[in-house]
């Protein structure tokens, strides 16, 4: 355990612990077959955002290397894994990104990737969308809010506008218009709050991207920020980190623990460690085994009991968060 990244969030005080509401259930196991990996291949970052629970910036070093990469794949297949979900950071910078997208694609392995927008309008990374839509790569791209403003605000000046352009060649290459090219889009809260209801947002984005824009795309995902990382630090500062952590628990909702992303993946670190999820990740809480992927190599991925904390809370606060939205 990474004691550092542990130091502002201790229990806090009214508050009962995740584990204890989770005590004895069948919610505190993974399935017995997994259907994604979560694959963490950089914290390198182009952006820098508040938000951020995994710390991310342009001076970040964590590269994940060919070799884990081969790794991971190999267990994917061994184990029947459905989904390859590329994270980071900006997972494009690490330099064989590229080289994990055209792998995957050969074994027919349906990839996800998590893309800011902006690291694609820089040089070196601007051919990446047509490589996605050439591999059926499935998008999900940052967009904090439909205005200039909010946006602005959330992730630095100008990036409402470079995200609007690369919608619009993601839109030209065929991404949210035809069944094969998915592009799903992913709101944060701009703050210490919970987001609103991921149905109307999502109706709400799709009617002003439209109607101003003339962008479409697939699925919004809302995500409870997490009280870790950037956002916790910022938390802690402000004085906002008892009152969000009283807004999560007392939305705590029993309806979520049953699709909780924890229970259906394996997250895998820069280095090969193995996580229940990019959140304990980024505490720096491996998972049950503290093994490495390369120790799953012939082998079979078992069940295995969760590791929670307190921040596990915002999953489970109102409608529930996970990397896919919502879940109750
Ligand atoms: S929130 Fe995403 S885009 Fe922003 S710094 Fe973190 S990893 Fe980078
Ligand atoms: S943070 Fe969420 S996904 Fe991770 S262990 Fe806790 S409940 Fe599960």
């Amino acid at each position: 355990m990474n004691m550092k990244q542990n130091l502002y969030l201790e229990q806090i005080d009214g508050i009962p612990l995740f584990s204890e509401r989770v005590k004895g259930q069948k919610f505190c196991r993974t399935r017995s077959q997994l259907d994604i990996m979560q694959v963490n291949i950089t914290n390198r970052c182009n952006l820098s955002c508040k938000h951020c629970h995994v710390d991310a910036g342009p001076t970040c070093t964590e590269i994940m290397s060919r070799q884990t990469m081969k790794d991971c794949l190999q267990v994917f297949e061994e184990n029947k894994f459905s989904v390859l979900d590329i994270t980071g950071g900006s997972p494009e910078m690490n330099p064989d990104f590229q080289w994990l997208i055209e792998e995957a694609s050969k074994k027919g392995i349906h990839t996800i990737v998590r893309s800011n927008l902006i690291i694609l309008t820089e040089k070196g990374y601007t051919h990446l969308p047509e490589l996605y839509a050439h591999h059926n790569v499935e998008v999900v791209a940052s967009l904090p809010y439909y205005s200039e403003k909010d946006t602005d605000r959330q992730r630095g000046i100008g990036v409402f506008k470079a995200c609007i352009d690369m919608l619009r060649k993601f839109n030209q290459l065929g991404y949210g218009k035809t069944p094969d090219l998915v592009l799903n889009l992913v709101y944060n809260p701009g703050g210490a709050f919970l987001p609103p209801k991921q149905d109307s947002l999502t109706l709400e984005y799709k009617r002003k991207l439209m109607e101003q824009y003339g962008i479409t795309f697939n699925k919004l995902y809302t995500i409870t920020n997490s009280p870790i990382g950037r956002f916790g630090k910022f938390l802690e500062r402000s004085g906002n980190l008892k009152p969000y952590m009283n807004r999560l628990w007392s939305a705590f909702n029993p309806e979520t623990l049953e699709n909780m992303m924890c229970r259906n993946q394996l997250s895998v670190g820069w280095d090969g460690l193995l996580y229940d999820c990019d959140f304990n990740q980024a505490r720096g809480w491996t998972a049950e085994s503290k093994h490495q992927i390369q120790d799953l190599k012939g082998k079979s991925v078992a069940a295995r009991k969760i590791v929670f904390g307190d921040h596990c809370y915002a999953c489970t606060a109102g409608s529930g968060s996970s990397c896919g939205g919502t879940i109750a």
